[in-house]
C-alpha cells in the first residue's frame, strides 16, 4: 500500500467538483503543509475545475466530457497545469503516482478510475459506493492482490472502520448502520407519490449531491451502504442492521460478542470522515462544528419502515441473491433516479423500476469486470425501457 508518510502527502481527487469533491478540496486547501494535489477530475463543470486547478496547482486537470477540453485548456493556459479530457484520461489521472486517491465520482462511471488506483496499490479514500455495489467481490479481490487500501468516506462506514477490530473480526456480532431517514421519514406513500425532485433533494441533516440525496429519500442509499458494508468488512447480510436516527450524530455502531457496542459520534459534517480517510492513520484538524451533547439533548432511534421504504428490502434481496444482482440493482437505480430528477417518472416509480429490473434479469455469477460491464449495460437498457413506458 502506498502510504509512505511523505509530507506533503500527494492526493488525486476524482470528482473534485461534486459535494464530496469540493469538501475534499476544502480540507486539502486548508492544510498545504500536509497535502499537495497531483490531479483533479470532473465530468462537465469546467469552470469550477479550472478554478480549483488554479488554486491548488495540480499536475493535471481532467474533464471527462471531451466537449469541455478546449474550454479547460484555455482556462489553464499559462498555469503549468496539464489539461486532458475523456474517460480514459480520468483513469490515467488515477494512475498517476499520488499516495491517496479520493474516489468521489458518482455512480458506476467511477469503476475504471477507482480500479486504476487500486491496481497500483494506492490508498483509496472511498466515497463512490456504487463501485462496490456493482463489482464488490471483484473489487475486494483486486484490493487484496495489489496491496491497496480502501478507506471509507461514507460517514457510516468511516464510523464502523474506526470501531471495527480488524485483528479479530470473529469477535464482531453485528454492524448497525444508522440512517437519518431522509426528507420523507414521516411522510406517507400518498405524499411520496406526488413528491418533486426539489422535495426529495432537501435532506434534513446532510448537504449532498442530487443522486445520493434522492437515494436517501427512497432509503436506497442505506441499501447500497448495506452492500458496501458487507464487502468492506466481510460481514454477512443478516448481521448488518439498519437503525433510523434522525439527528445523524451516531454515525454507526459495531456490536461485539460480549455485548459491548462501540459507536463513533460527531456532528453531521462530511469533512470529518473525509479528513480521516485522507490523513489515515494520522488525524488532522477540521473546521467541522464540535459535538455538544448537551445542545443535542435528544438522540432518538427507530426501526426503518419496510412498507413505506421497500428499497432496503430490495437491496437485501440483491445481496442475498449475489452474482450480478447488486450490479443490476445499482444500475437500474441510477437510471431511475436520473429519470426522476428529469421529471420523467414519479418518486415511487424509482422502486418500481429497480424491483422489475431485478426480477426480470438473471443473477448469474460475475467472473471478471467485462461481465460486470455487460450486466450493468443490460440492466440500464432494461430500466431505460421501463422508464419510457412509465413516462409515456
Ligand atoms: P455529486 O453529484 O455532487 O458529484 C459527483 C462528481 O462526479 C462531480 O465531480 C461530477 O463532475 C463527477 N462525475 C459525474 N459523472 C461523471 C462521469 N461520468 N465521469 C467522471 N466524473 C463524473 O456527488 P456526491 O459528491 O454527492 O457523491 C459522490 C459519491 O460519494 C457518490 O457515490 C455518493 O454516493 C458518495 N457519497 C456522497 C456523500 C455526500 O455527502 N455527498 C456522502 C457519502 C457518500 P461534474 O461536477 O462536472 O458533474
Amino acid at each position: 500500500m502506498v502510504v509512505k508518510g511523505e509530507t506533503p502527502r500527494r492526493v488525486t481527487i476524482l470528482g473534485s467538483t461534486g459535494s464530496v469533491g469540493t469538501q475534499t478540496v476544502d480540507i486539502v486547501a486548508r492544510a498545504p503543509e500536509a497535502f499537495a494535489v497531483e490531479a483533479l477530475t470532473a465530468n462537465r463543470n469546467v469552470r469550477l475545475l479550472a478554478e480549483q486547478a488554479r488554486a491548488l496547482k495540480p499536475r493535471m486537470a481532467v474533464v471527462a466530457d471531451p466537449a469541455g477540453y478546449a474550454e479547460l485548456k484555455d482556462a489553464l493556459a499559462g498555469t503549468g497545469v496539464e489539461a486532458a479530457a475523456g474517460p480514459q484520461a480520468v483513469a490515467e489521472a488515477a494512475q498517476r503516482p499520488s499516495e491517496v486517491v479520493m474516489a468521489a465520482i458518482v455512480g458506476a462511471a467511477g469503476l475504471e478510475p477507482t480500479l486504476a488506483a487500486v491496481r497500483r496499490g494506492a490508498c483509496v479514500a472511498f466515497a463512490n459506493k456504487e463501485v462496490l455495489v456493482c463489482a464488490g467481490a471483484l473489487m475486494m479481490e483486486e484490493v487484496k492482490a495489489h496491496g491497496a487500501a480502501l478507506l471509507p468516506v461514507d460517514s457510516e462506514h468511516s464510523a464502523i472502520y474506526q470501531c471495527f477490530d480488524f485483528a479479530h473480526p470473529q469477535r464482531v456480532r453485528r454492524l448497525v448502520l444508522t440512517a437519518s431517514g431522509g426528507p420523507f421519514r414521516t411522510k406517507d406513500r400518498a405524499f411520496m407519490a406526488a413528491a418533486t425532485p426539489e422535495q426529495a433533494v432537501a435532506h434534513p441533516t446532510w448537504d449532498m449531491g442530487a443522486k445520493i440525496s434522492v437515494d436517501s429519500a427512497t432509503m436506497m442509499n442505506k441499501g447500497l451502504e448495506l452492500i458496501e458494508a458487507h464487502f468492506l468488512f466481510g460481514i454477512p447480510e443478516e448481521r448488518i442492521d439498519v437503525l433510523v436516527h434522525p439527528q445523524s450524530v451516531v454515525h454507526s455502531l459495531v456490536e461485539y460478542v460480549d455485548g459491548s457496542v462501540l459507536a463513533q459520534l460527531g456532528t453531521p459534517d462530511m469533512r470529518t470522515p473525509i479528513a480521516y480517510a485522507l490523513a489515515w492513520p494520522d488525524r488532522i484538524e477540521t473546521p467541522a462544528e464540535r459535538l455538544d451533547l448537551v445542545k443535542a439533548a435528544t438522540l432518538s432511534f427507530e426501526a426503518p419502515d419496510p412498507e413505506r421504504f421497500p428499497a432496503l428490502r430490495l437491496a437485501r434481496v440483491a445481496l442475498q441473491s449475489g452474482g450480478g444482482a447488486p450490479t443490476i440493482l445499482s444500475a437500474a437505480n441510477e437510471v431511475a433516479v436520473q429519470a426522476f430528477l428529469e421529471r420523467r417518472i414519479g418518486f415511487l416509480d424509482i422502486e418500481k423500476v429497480v424491483e422489475k429490473t431485478l426480477a426480470a434479469l438473471p443473477h448469474q455469477p460475475l467472473h471478471d469486470l467485462g461481465e460486470v460491464r455487460a450486466v450493468d449495460a443490460e440492466a440500464r437498457r432494461y430500466a431505460d425501457a421501463l422508464v419510457m413506458r412509465l413516462a409515456a
